[in-house]
């Protein structure tokens, strides 16, 4: 169990996923910088943190909720829950002021378009592993909407996200105990990065090119019968 001066924010999560260095600069180092991606990013989540509470019928929906894991040693901010109500006596929550069960939903908005990785499952999964250990409740799906094609896009939290999301959160806390922030590593996702100015890839990515320094001096070892070494 984690207290609450060691949890790490869910949006970390996804920035791990995306570079661990850039992780560490925002969140360990505190260094945040806007980019074209982040700003419309930004605006798109306090639209939709305007408003708070809606019931209409079967369906509740709050936005902008605190939730927290200490299990996982996570908290933050949601963009929108849905509560479904439901007939199945075995499934859902209780909320308070109703006396039927409520089917746990949560949706989390993304300003482009489906990601080839899985960071974007795994921040909503998180969000989902704290929503079942607040409500005392299982669930099984939750939804990203889109803004690049206005879509929702559902995902079911299988025992294989939820592994990588426990695993995910698990590694960040490992890495702001040790205070260290990875090297970088230049590479094609650096053009779409926020802290690229910050982090300067191509003058600190040290690890890439001393793993390539090495690779051509073994290569060069091998095919000359090693009398290099
Ligand atoms: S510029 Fe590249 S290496 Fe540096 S933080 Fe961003 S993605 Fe990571």
């Amino acid at each position: 169990m984690y207290s609450e001066d060691q949890f790490i924010q869910l949006s970390a999560l996804q920035h791990y996923l995306f570079c661990p260095r850039q992780c560490a600069l925002a969140y360990l180092e505190l260094s945040w910088s806007e980019n074209l991606f982040t700003a419309e990013g930004r605006i798109m989540h306090n639209r939709v943190h305007e408003g708070k509470f809606e019931k209409r019928g079967d369906l509740i929906q709050t936005r902008g909720l605190w939730i927290s894991s200490a299990r996982l040693g996570l908290s933050g901010q949601t963009d929108l829950i849905e509560f479904h109500r439901t007939d199945d006596q075995d499934n859902g929550t209780r909320l308070p002021g109703y006396k039927s069960r409520w089917k746990v939903y949560p949706v989390e908005f993304k300003r482009g378009k489906p990601k080839s990785d899985h960071s974007d499952e795994v921040q909503l999964c998180a969000q989902a592993l704290c929503l079942e250990e607040m409500l005392e409740t299982t669930i099984a799906e939750g939804a990203i909407f889109y803004g690049k094609n206005k879509r929702r896009h559902a995902v079911k939290f299988d025992e294989k996200l939820r592994s990588l999301t426990e695993q995910t959160a698990l590694q960040i806390h490992q890495m702001f105990e040790s205070g260290i922030t990875p090297k970088a590593e230049f590479s094609k996702k650096c053009k779409s990065c926020s802290l690229y100015e910050i982090c300067l890839p191509k003058r600190t990515g040290t690890r890439g090119a001393v793993k390539r320094y090495l690779n051509k001096i073994i290569s060069e070892s091998i095919t000359s019968g090693g009398k290099k070494i």
